[in-house]
């Protein structure tokens, strides 16, 4: 079936509208009608050609939610009408240790990432800026009453981004998180860890957001532009949790770390981050990365978010307004998610 979609036509031009196939539903399939499409920052290093070439046309999009409107015959976990979910990835081997431990994400032959990946029948996978996608059911999440389609869109990536390391690293009482960058990522973060009943601190280059911050469950609220900060935080928490998606001072922000304390980088800069071997060995502690989480883990987080009314906070937009959410977000002015109403491609 041939669909609606947005595309980027090559590295760093702006997404114009196209059409795009989608394949037949096969016996284990499941159509969506896409309903929204959360911005990811990864969206955007994608289409700039920040993590390499990519196979343009890309439709970027990896935080979907909408409605099954069809499913093949030996599909018994999802029905017509129900509301359903697609992350970060769309199929992997299932025979791996990887996969067979629920870290399908680091499948050892690649997972196959919903946009601009290699699908196992050869062709080039597109995301979730379309009307419709089909997608193998067992990476088809369900997503629980109570959370509003567009709040759930995010919580695909951002929320489970954040959720996985924060519960691998043990976000929970008497244990005192910071999270650095109040972003898409960072605010689920806050959300997440406050929920888990951690004491949280956002660490953000300004106090623009204090007030959001605090509103959406941080305890505290530095800005990183101000030296004090860094003194008077020294040693002070157990886990940081790095969302920013530009390279910072990874030594500054290890200082903050009490002993045995980790810093977990989930932001994905194009560049590297120069890590001094003393801000390590000085405190035992831990840098450390995480990429989204594996699909039981992903149903598990979104059950969490229902049990606890957690959704993302959005800003709805049209699809013709891509391009200049993907510049609010470079600017760091987003609050805090974009979603596509994926009506707006019909
Ligand atoms: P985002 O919404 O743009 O948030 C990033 C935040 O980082 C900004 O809001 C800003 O927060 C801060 N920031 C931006 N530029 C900065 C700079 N030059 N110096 C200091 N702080 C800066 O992005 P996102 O969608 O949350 O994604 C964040 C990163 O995570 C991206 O690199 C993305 O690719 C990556 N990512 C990784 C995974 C994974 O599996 N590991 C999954 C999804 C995304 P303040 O205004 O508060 O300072
Ligand atoms: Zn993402």
């Amino acid at each position: 079936m041939r669909v609606n979609a947005y595309a980027a036509p090559a590295a760093g031009e702006p997404l114009a509208p196209t059409t795009i196939e989608r394949r037949d539903v096969g016996p284990d399939d499941v159509l969506i009608e896409i309903e929204f499409a959360g911005i990811c920052h990864s969206d955007i290093h994608t289409v700039n050609g920040d993590w390499g070439p990519q196979p343009f046309p890309v439709v970027p999009g990896h935080e979907i939610v909408g409605v099954v409107a069809e499913v093949g015959a030996d599909v018994t976990r999802h029905r017509v009408g129900d509301r359903v979910g697609v992350g970060c990835m769309v199929n992997s081997c299932g025979e791996c240790a990887n996969c067979l431990g629920g870290d399908e994400q680091y499948c050892v032959q690649g997972m196959v990432a919903t946009y601009a990946g290699t699908d196992r029948d050869g062709s080039t996978t597109q995301g979730g800026y379309s009307t419709h996608v089909v997608v193998d059911a067992g990476y088809v999440l369900t997503v629980p009453e109570g959370i509003e389609a567009s709040a759930a869109a995010p919580l695909l990536c951002a929320g489970i981004t954040t959720y996985s390391p924060l519960r691998r690293w043990g976000a929970g009482p008497g244990r005192r998180v910071a999270v650095v960058g109040l972003g898409g990522l960072g605010h689920m973060a806050v959300k997440l860890a406050h929920a888990m009943g951690a004491e949280v601190t956002v660490l953000s280059q300004s106090l623009k957001k204090q007030e959001d911050g605090l509103r959406l469950g941080a305890d505290a609220y530095f800005a990183t532009s101000d030296p004090d900060t860094f003194a008077e935080l020294a040693g002070r928490f157990d886990l940081i949790l790095n969302t920013v998606s530009a390279p910072i001072d990874v030594n500054a922000y290890l200082s903050l770390l009490a002993v045995d304390g980790a810093l977990v980088n989930v932001g994905a800069p194009a560049e590297p981050l120069a890590v001094n071997a003393m801000s390590l060995i000085g405190g035992r502690r831990t840098f450390a990365g995480s990429m989204i989480g594996g699909i039981a883990e992903t149903q598990e987080m979104l059950d969490f978010c229902a049990e606890h009314g957690i959704g993302a906070e959005v800003e709805v937009i049209t699809a013709d307004h891509v391009n200049e959410a993907y510049e609010r977000v470079l600017a760091s002015d987003v609050r805090y998610r974009f979603v596509i109403d994926a009506a707006t491609l019909r």
